[in-house]
């Protein structure tokens, strides 16, 4: 059970600890920040509200021990690493159980985020092993004018201090997909995990506690982004900051110095259905792809553009489908569970009425209760829709018809976000063109879009993002080139 066995330690009466230099701690701000459930609307967790005393803190003692952590062999930072997804790993109940309760995921989808986050763990620190235990070799005279007088050994080393900012959908998994590359790299790593899913990421990052990093190395400071977000974003302590979520990360690219940013934020991904394309596919897809864990997935498929001919047997299989999720509490496993939040609930009602009103077919009756909203297709968007263009994240998608594939492709470009896309055809020269023509960081073929496996390449394109992520981009981006060049005494010197 959360906060409970060798979790004991991180909670505090009914309040959870912080994480810093090693150890839990209350801060000394006395005030916490309260975690809704959002299916029973009522609190459900508290967490520590840290001051920017703590922070800085945190920072001086990421600073000290990342000096040391750098020097530490690679083999050894791996089997910290390996540790630590063992740890996960077996505690993946207690951890699945903060999820359920935290952000409403479904209690199954809740255990595969917390073992995908133990294996992506491992897989980081497998391949960091490999990546960085290379470096290069230049001769100086394969550029013009040079002689063979300079050798240049190049490799690459740590940043120092990474900023990990996860979103509430994947707490877990996009918190390690953060820190995991950060560490294997000898980054010293500062976690300030969402509000909606900290528990969970506290339980996490005591598993790293209990795999024995050294002091000081990882932290967790809690806090509502709103409030000690900007202090530590722009703390002059970070040399790099890895952030997902929506438009908040527009906002700190803004205002980060001058240090690497990794930026994975909204989407608006489209799903174009050619007329030769397998419908009963399709139809699996955008149900899958539309409405797992009620549409809150940044890959969601979240505007489909379906050729006319084909748009009516689609839409139909499309609803079959739909008429057999179920709807309920996260506990119960079902298919569809209540949004994050009541303001999120009110936004998505706000774009479901703004189609409404300007005359969107409903595939089903609009039913709210409470954060849970019943999965509902809207026919006959047309662009001037809100829904058209914006992210509902939730269980609500735009069915926009086509007349020709260019139309789809024109509708996906105009968007201002760019992070994934599909496209479901037989014709692979087709599907190769469109993928080509979309202005988006990844085209699925046949397949509704999908983060991961975890070492695949991720990234977003726009207002969806900078920076690739996938484990071996990350890994790279958390690392800088150094070179040393040996200098021959001169030129000329030779050896028989
Ligand atoms: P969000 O509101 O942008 O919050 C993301 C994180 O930023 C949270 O940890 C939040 O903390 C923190 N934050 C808020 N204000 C901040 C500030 N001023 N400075 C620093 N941090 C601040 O996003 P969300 O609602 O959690 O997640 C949904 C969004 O994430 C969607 O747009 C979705 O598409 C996107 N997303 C993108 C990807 C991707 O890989 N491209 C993956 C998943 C989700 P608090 O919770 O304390 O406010």
């Amino acid at each position: 059970m959360a906060g409970t066995g060798v979790f004991a330690e991180i909670i505090d009466g009914e309040v959870y600890k912080y994480y810093a230099d090693g150890e839990w701690k209350k801060s000394a701000s006395g005030k916490s920040v309260s975690i809704i459930n959002p299916t029973t609307r009522t609190p459900q967790y508290k967490v520590q509200a840290c001051t920017q005393e703590e922070v800085n803190k945190v920072m001086d003692a990421a600073k000290a021990a990342q000096k040391l952590w750098a020097r530490t062999p690679l083999w050894k930072r791996a089997e910290f690493l390996h540790k630590a997804a063992a740890i996960l790993k077996e505690h993946k109940n207690p951890i699945a159980e903060c999820l359920v309760k935290e952000i409403a995921k479904p209690a199954k989808d809740a255990v595969t985020e917390v073992v995908r986050s133990g294996d992506l763990v491992s897989y980081t620190a497998e391949d960091g092993v490999r990546i960085l235990g290379e470096g290069k070799l230049l001769v100086s005279d394969s550029f013009p004018g040079n002689e063979r007088s300079k050798y240049c050994l190049s490799s690459k080393v740590p940043l120092g201090v990474v900023l990990a900012i996860p979103p509430f959908n994947y707490p877990v998994n996009l918190a390690v997909s953060k820190i995991a590359p950060a560490l294997i790299a000898g980054n010293a790593l500062v976690l300030k995990p969402p509000t909606q899913g900290a528990v969970a990421a506290l339980h996490m990052i005591h598993c790293f506690h209990l795999a024995g990093f050294p002091k000081g190395l990882i932290s967790c400071v809690t806090g509502k982004g709103s409030e000690i977000g900007d202090f530590l974003t722009m703390h002059p302590g970070v040399n790099c900051i890895s952030f997902t979520g929506g438009d908040t990360g527009i906002a700190i690219s803004k205002k980060a110095g001058m240090i690497p940013l990794q930026m994975e934020l909204g989407g608006k991904d489209a799903c174009i259905v050619l007329e030769d394309a397998d419908l009963d596919l399709v139809a699996a897809n955008i149900v899958k792809g539309g409405y797992s864990y009620s549409g809150q997935r940044c890959t969601a498929v979240k505007v489909v553009l379906i050729m006319e001919s084909v748009a009516d047997a689609v839409v139909e299989k499309v609803k079959a489908k739909m008429a057999k999720l179920s709807i309920g509490p996260p506990e119960e496993n079902c298919d569809i569970t209540p949004v994050v939040s009541e303001s999120s609930a009110n936004f998505i009602e706000g774009l479901v009425m703004d189609a409404k009103q300007k005359g969107a077919t409903f595939c089903q009756e609009y039913r709210r209760e409470g954060n849970l909203i019943w999965p509902l297709l809207l026919d006959h968007v047309r662009p001037d829709m809100r829904i058209a263009w914006e992210e509902p994240f939730g269980p609500v998608l735009p069915v926009i018809r086509i007349g020709s594939v260019e139309e789809g492709v024109h509708h996906c470009n105009a968007s201002n976000f760019g992070l994934q896309g599909c496209v479901f055809t037989r014709d692979i020269n087709k599907a190769m063109m469109i993928s080509d023509a979309m202005e988006t960081g990844t085209v699925q073929i046949n397949s509704a879009p999908a983060r991961g496996p975890d070492h695949f390449p991720f990234q977003g394109l726009k207002d969806s993002g900078i920076g690739s992520q996938g484990i071996t981009n990350s890994i790279n981006m958390m690392t800088k080139i150094k070179s040393t060049v040996i200098n021959l005494p001169s030129p000329s010197y030779t050896v028989g």
